[in-house]
């Protein structure tokens, strides 16, 4: 059978696992914390459980969702992988220390990918073996819900890694554009002036709710500040700030103090219970 390889399971690595999981495959989960590690499943199920209460999923399909999920305590346990694919923190030094524990431990063909939003996947490939295994897989938040994934090639990209990676996400009912491997692919970086322009207009002294409702009452689904709330202050402060550097702090890619502030003072969005919009 198939292994797909997840590690990290926070807000993007429980609903890769998820994606994949749904779709028959095999899936091995890590993450460095204990206490996020154990209570994966738990929050797996009480995510699935309210599918259930709405009559999108039946109760069998949540135990056998569930059952095909095995934690693993670290990458050193996930030799079977086929696919690995990782949703750590957002910095170079550990994505990197970790590729290079799966690559002494996976067989030869199997893939590598990461899940970065900002950082360079070619920088990553860096000191690795077999570079040309490694890529980029960037799912969208939620994942289980969001169609698209951006496949990042490196320039040592291998054609027959990007064919496996794209087939088997596919498989998981995913939509897969490629995208250059540069900061912010193709949607973050879009989304940038989306971001720029709300906090611009908050700095301004307009209210985040009001700016909010604005945009929804527009049309977007989903307000900029909502958007941040949902993916993580910190997330979006580490993209727009690798988007800064790329591009030489072109002021299209300003780094605004009010999102500074709310990412120092730990106000990160759903995660933390604390964001632009909530608590009220
Ligand atoms: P998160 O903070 O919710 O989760 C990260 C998890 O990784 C944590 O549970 C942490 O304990 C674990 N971790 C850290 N170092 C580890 C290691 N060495 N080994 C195993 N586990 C480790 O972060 P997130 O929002 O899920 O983001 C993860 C990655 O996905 C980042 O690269 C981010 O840029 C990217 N991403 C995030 C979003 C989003 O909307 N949040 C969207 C697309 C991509």
């Amino acid at each position: 059978m198939t292994t797909i390889a997840v590690i990290g399971l926070g807000t993007m690595g429980l609903g890769i696992a998820q994606t994949y999981a749904a779709a028959g495959f095999a899936v091995l989960a890590t993450d460095a914390a204990a206490d996020v590690r154990d209570t994966a499943l738990q929050r797996l199920r009480a995510r699935l459980a309210r599918r259930v209460q709405a009559g999108k999923l039946a109760p069998s399909d949540l135990d056998a969702l569930v059952s095909r999920i095995t934690l693993v305590d670290g990458p050193e346990a996930m030799g079977r992988a086929d696919l690995a694919i990782e949703a750590v923190v957002e910095r170079m030094e550990v994505k990197r220390a970790l590729f290079a524990a799966l690559e002494s431990v996976v067989a030869p063909d199997a893939v590598l990918a990461s899940n970065t939003s900002s950082l360079s996947v070619a920088a990553m490939a860096q000191g690795l073996s077999r570079p040309q295994r490694l890529l980029g897989l960037h799912f969208f938040n939620p994942a289980p819900v969001m169609k698209l994934v951006e496949l990042v090639a490196h320039p040592g990209s291998g054609a027959a890694a990007l064919a496996r990676a794209r087939q088997l996400t596919e498989r998981a009912g995913k939509t897969l554009i490629p995208c250059p491997d540069r900061p912010g692919f193709i949607v973050n970086r879009c989304a940038r002036p989306f971001y720029g322009e709300a906090l611009a207009l908050l700095e301004e002294g307009r209210c985040a709710d009001e700016i909010d409702a604005a945009m929804l009452a527009a049309g977007y689904p989903l307000g900029p500040f909502g958007l941040i709330d949902l993916v993580g202050a910190d997330i979006n402060l580490a993209a727009t700030e690798s988007l800064a550097a790329a591009m030489q702090d072109h002021p299209r890619y300003h780094v605004f103090a009010a999102l500074r502030r709310q990412v120092a003072a730990g106000d990160l969005g759903r995660k933390t219970g604390r964001g632009f919009l909530f608590p009220e």
